[in-house]
């Protein structure tokens, strides 16, 4: 192994391979890069590449991981090396031990519509609606109680406004997903901790298999995931850690920073290594991110430097509205891509709804981009849709896969079939699927409504048993949503033509995912492909742009783009109450705001721009806006404060302050 592009300090991180190991580093001193050389120094002292296991935040970075460590050592050795999230390493391990706790082998996952569904409905039928307990809300506060592992009468002792129905509400929506083999992203965690703490002989196996763990970004784990680590290790402890206490932004989330800032104190004898070169930014970049950095008073003081040059000062553009700010950021990159280098540049925003203004201006402006995150593919309805009717097929007792398509496309099955089912199953017990047939609900519906529920329920039965058998899913799944007439279904559902026209395309490449699948997974099954499908994470779904492939403008959240690195930064809306956001500043939130900042900054290699608007449209009101008191923060001399025009072709000082002060006069704000 080439050991040439290591520094020293990274070089003893690699070489120390047992006992508890932290490495504690700021932003781009290569964290990443010692996990990835540690591997395979493992592997070259005899270490078989069974026996590591690598933790990563996101699945786009476990894939990034593998292909670096294959690049390394040999493609064969590298893939025998388990490199995955926490998500996706806990499915792995309740496929085959779930049964131990009650569940069925071939549970299947519960996406957020669905949990949100499931809160209300129990939340409505024991009259626990409240004023202020949006079923966001309660979601929310379970699923922190379920990363921190506190069980509904945990939660019941707590002094919280509501505490006992939180709990009751907590109780009955584990039992519910249990009863549907439905487990939420909380319960692949705590389901683990519990199969392991439960279960010692099968804890047993695993450490006997895992002698090796690592796990990068290590700022962001949270309680639950601190505990599966701490018995996976177990007394022999060989586990190396890496994070940046200045980069943990997932505190919303239950993230605990405890658990690097006490993890000598979990694994006792820790050794821990601190790295201070950055190798990624210019050192404008990095001072400007350090001076703001320096305002959080809950950290341990680093100083990062580098050899990467001076380079230019930052930029910080003032817009009028979003519009112009959308249309600064495009002509920005118009002029600096020299129309071909599309994928040197990114653009962070804070909150996903920022983006749609600048998805319209971009594909108005011909900038090729790819959307990472929320409102993406993915999540649109009718995928969502198909999404459901295979999980049926899937998995016969979830009933929120067989509420949400009963009646897609339209079949006949109204509000009146769905209050009966629903009362049938409340008397019986069974799974819903099962009711379809059943004489007192055939009876109290219209005759062809039972004829087209008899015949759904036969075509579930033969779908079950043809995906049993080995063979293309994406050929099954063609033929089943023909059966269903799903296309045709289509058309009666989305009005106007347009509109359906579009979900059907999407439809259609929704399908060829799947035929991507078969051709990569010859043998791979129908739960195999939903697993991968639950497991993707906002943070890595993607708008694919069939014209452009790989090269185009990153358009996402801060919160995506961490661990990430580009020529070009551009964060855009640095507008107080945005970015920082109010909500986050209203509940004393603000130091995690700035680390947020940290992180958008030191994405950036060589170029970094931030705007602001001095109005913005917020919902059906157009509001004064005020810059980022972040902005202030900066240190002056590496910042130049400018306008769209100025930023595009750069001219002197009082041209500048000339063009502010006109700007300024034609905008009066009103509050
Ligand atoms: P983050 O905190 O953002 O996750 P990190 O600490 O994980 O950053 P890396 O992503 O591993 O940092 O490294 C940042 C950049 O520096 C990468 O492009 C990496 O290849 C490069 N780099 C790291 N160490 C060295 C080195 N010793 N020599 C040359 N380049 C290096
Ligand atoms: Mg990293």
């Amino acid at each position: 192994m080439s050991t040439a592009k290591l520094n020293p300090s990274q070089q003893a991180a690699v070489e120390c391979l047992d006992g508890p190991l932290l490495l504690l580093a700021g932003a781009g001193t290569g964290k990443t890069r010692v996990i990835i050389h540690r591997i395979a120094n493992l592997i070259r002292h005899d270490v078989p590449p069974e026996a590591i296991l690598a933790v990563t935040f996101t699945n786009k970075a476990a894939k990034e991981m593998r292909e670096r460590v294959a690049g390394l050592l040999t493609p064969a050795v590298a893939e025998k090396i388990t490199v995955n999230t926490f998500h996706a390493f806990c499915v792995q391990v309740l496929r085959r031990h779930i049964h131990l706790l009650g569940y069925g082998n071939n549970f299947t996952i519960a996406t957020e519509g669905y949990q949100k569904g499931l809160i209300r409905e129990i939340a409505t039928q024991l009259n626990m609606v409240r004023e202020g307990c949006s079923p966001n809300l309660w979601l929310a506060l379970i699923s922190r109680a379920k990363s921190a592992l506190e069980t509904p009468d945990d939660m019941r002792r707590k002094e919280l406004p509501y505490a006992a129905d939180l709990a009751t509400v907590y109780q009955q929506y584990q039992k519910r997903l249990q009863q549907m083999d439905l487990v939420d992203f909380d319960d692949l965690l705590g389901l683990t901790v519990r199969l392991w703490t439960e279960q010692p002989q099968v804890l047993a196996q695993y450490r006997e298999r895992y002698r090796y763990l690592m796990i990068d970004e290590y700022q962001d784990t949270n309680a639950v995931q601190l505990r599966l680590m701490v018995l996976l290790a177990g007394s022999r402890a060989n586990i190396c850690v890496v994070g940046d206490d200045d980069q943990s932004i997932y505190g919303w989330r239950g993230a605990d920073l405890g658990n690097i800032l006490e993890f000598e104190t979990h694994f006792p004898a820790a050794r821990v290594i601190r790295l201070e070169q950055n190798y990624r930014s210019t050192n404008r970049i990095l001072h400007a991110a350090n001076v703001l950095i320096s305002k959080n008073k809950s950290r341990r003081v680093k100083n990062l430097w580098s050899e990467e040059g001076q380079g230019e000062k930052l930029l910080a553009v003032c817009c009028l509205d979003e519009h112009d700010e959308a249309n600064f950021a495009a002509e920005y990159i118009l002029g600096k891509s020299g129309g071909s280098q599309w994928q040197r540049f990114a653009v962070l925003v804070r909150a996903g709804h920022q983006t749609r203004v600048l998805e319209e201006t971009f594909r108005k402006r011909r900038v090729p981009y790819v959307l990472v995150g929320a409102n993406s593919f993915y999540q649109r309805k009718e995928i969502l849709d198909v999404i459901s009717f295979l999980q049926l097929i899937q998995n016969p007792r979830d009933n929120l896969a067989l509420l949400r398509i009963i009646n897609v496309p339209p079949r006949g099955a109204g509000e009146v079939t769905v209050d009966k089912l629903r009362e049938l199953g409340q008397i019986s017990g069974a799974p819903l699927g099962e009711l379809l047939t059943n004489n007192a609900l055939l009876q109290a519906i219209p005759a062809d409504s039972a004829r087209n529920l008899a015949d759904f329920h036969k075509l579930l039965a033969e779908a079950r048993h043809d995906f049993a058998t080995p063979g293309c899913i994406f050929t099954k799944t063609e033929k089943y949503l023909k059966a269903i007439r799903y296309i045709e279904g289509l058309a009666q559902m989305y009005k106007p033509r347009e509109d359906a026209l579009q979900r059907r395309d999407n439809v259609l490449e929704f399908l060829s995912s799947m035929a991507e699948f078969d051709q990569r997974n010859p043998a791979g099954t129908l739960g195999e492909y939903l697993e991968i499908f639950a497991l993707h994470d906002a943070n890595d779904r993607r708008e694919k742009d069939r014209n452009t492939g790989d090269n185009a403008v990153t358009l996402m959240t801060v919160h995506a783009a961490k661990g990430l690195e580009y020529p070009v930064v551009l964060v855009v809306g640095m507008e107080q109450g945005l970015f920082p956001n109010q909500m986050a500043l209203d509940e004393g939130n603000e130091e995690e705001e700035r680390r947020l900042c940290y992180v958008a900054i030191t994405r950036a290699k060589q170029e970094l721009v931030l705007s602001y608007a001095e109005r913005r449209r917020v919902m059906n009101r157009v509001v004064a806006k005020r810059p980022s008191k972040f902005l202030d923060e900066l240190p002056a001399d590496d910042v130049v404060f400018t306008t769209p025009k100025l930023a595009i072709a750069p001219a002197s000082d009082t041209d500048i302050k000339k063009y502010l002060a006109q700007m300024r006069a034609q905008f009066k704000p009103q509050e």
